[in-house]
């Protein structure tokens, strides 16, 4: 008996005459997932099957395969040769030894002589007749045993389905740029938007030399944390050095976070530009800081080019944390280093925001000259 890995996926049959787009995508981002791995891979009707791989990485190779977003579900089955004595010896080997146990068929071979009715009752009376304390219970079983008689002389015989991601294959909506700050929110925000098909591009704005050597580590290790999920990416690292500076010297404390995020948006909208990026990210939450009050929001927005996407707008705090708990990005996202953000934060930002003062203090700066001297280094993490 072989042991193979079953994968299915969700929503991509939805997908009518773009599915083949949709499943290439997939199996493009399933191959880079287990890249290192030797293996084989089978795309059947509505599922895929990994096989021929080094038993020791099995669970590797599975744990690699349930970041792998757009699949729905796993199960490690026995695949073995049609045979109804063989098919029950692997159904008696899963069952359990003590409490209770249902058995499901799905029978595409229909020459095989017993139809899927029939067989579980066969399967059921098998286990039965030699583990006589157990019982059948299709409600609420320890053990459900799945039995799938494919059409090609092979079955899949397996107790287990580890539900995954779901989701839209990272790639098929296009690139997004994701603003990704040091916090919490940015790196769910990416994964979020990742799960809806974009491929993120990272773009952080430090302040250096008032933002830390480690702050900038601390961003790289977000990007490469989320890179099980989105593969290789880009990231651009800019410089605001200046334009903090300028706007602390220049323009009225109560509006600098203001004005310091319509630059950021500025500047977003050149890089979304040249990266080929049809939507910014952001990580805000309604009503979250100040400038997250939807007077802010319709004040960086005016200024925005491309659609701002805000996955996490309606998220409460403790939603967030869960979330980034689960992606594995929320202890990378605590140390303590400090943001460009919070180093030149004013003491009484303000909540309700106008665009034309906005503007008013726009016009006591070159907002053009200072995009123009950013600097912009891009790793790929
Ligand atoms: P986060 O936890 O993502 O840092 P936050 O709650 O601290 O969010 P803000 O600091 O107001 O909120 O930032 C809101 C959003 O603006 C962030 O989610 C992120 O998308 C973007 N942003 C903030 N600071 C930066 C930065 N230094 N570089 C890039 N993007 C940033
Ligand atoms: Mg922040």
């Amino acid at each position: 008996m072989e042991r193979i890995i079953l994968l299915r996926f969700g929503e991509l049959f939805l997908k009518g005459g773009n599915r083949p787009f949709f499943e290439r995508a997939l199996i493009g981002n399933i191959k880079t997932a287990l890249d290192g791995h030797e293996y084989e891979f089978e795309a059947t009707r509505g599922r895929y099957i990994v096989s021929n791989y080094d038993p020791a990485r099995e669970r590797a190779i599975a744990d690699s395969l349930a970041d792998v977003i757009g699949l729905h579900s796993l199960s490690i089955a026995f695949k073995i040769k049609t045979d109804l004595d063989a098919l029950l010896e692997a159904a008696l080997a899963l069952s359990p030894e003590i409490g209770a146990f249902r058995c499901t068929c799905h029978r595409a071979d229909k020459t095989f002589p017993l139809n899927s009715q029939e067989f579980v009752r066969e399967e059921g009376a098998y286990i039965l007749s030699k583990k006589p304390a157990l019982k059948v219970d299709l409600h609420t079983p320890q053990v459900e045993i799945f039995t799938d008689i494919r059409d090609d002389g092979t079955s899949f015989v397996y107790d287990n389905e580890r539900i995954l991601l779901g989701g839209l294959p990272v790639g098929t909506a296009g690139r997004g740029l994701v603003l990704l700050s040091g916090g919490i929110d940015s790196p769910v925000a990416a994964f979020q938007m990742a799960k809806r098909g974009l491929k993120p591009v990272y773009l952080h704005f430090h302040s250096h030399p008032y933002t830390s050597a480690a702050a900038r580590e601390k961003v790289i290790s977000l990007a490469r944390a989320l890179r099980r999920f989105t593969g290789a990416a880009e990231l651009h690292l800019a410089s605001f050095t200046e334009i903090q500076e300028t706007l602390r010297k220049a323009c009225a404390e109560n509006y600098s976070v203001v004005l310091l995020r319509r630059m950021m948006i500025r500047m977003a909208n050149r890089v979304a530009a040249k990266a080929g990026c049809l939507a910014l990210v952001t990580g805000e939450s309604l009503g979250q800081v100040a400038s997250q009050t939807a007077e802010s929001i319709a004040v960086t927005d005016a200024v925005a080019a491309p659609p701002v996407l805000r996955p996490l707008i309606g998220s409460d705090k403790g939603e967030i944390i869960a979330a980034a708990r689960r992606i594995g990005t929320y202890d990378i996202s605590v140390l303590p280093y400090e943001d460009c953000c919070t180093v030149f934060l004013p003491k009484n930002p303000v909540i309700r925001p106008t665009a034309e003062r906005a503007e008013e203090e726009e016009g006591k700066l070159d907002v053009e000259g200072l995009l123009n001297r950013v600097q912009i280094e891009k790793i790929i993490v």
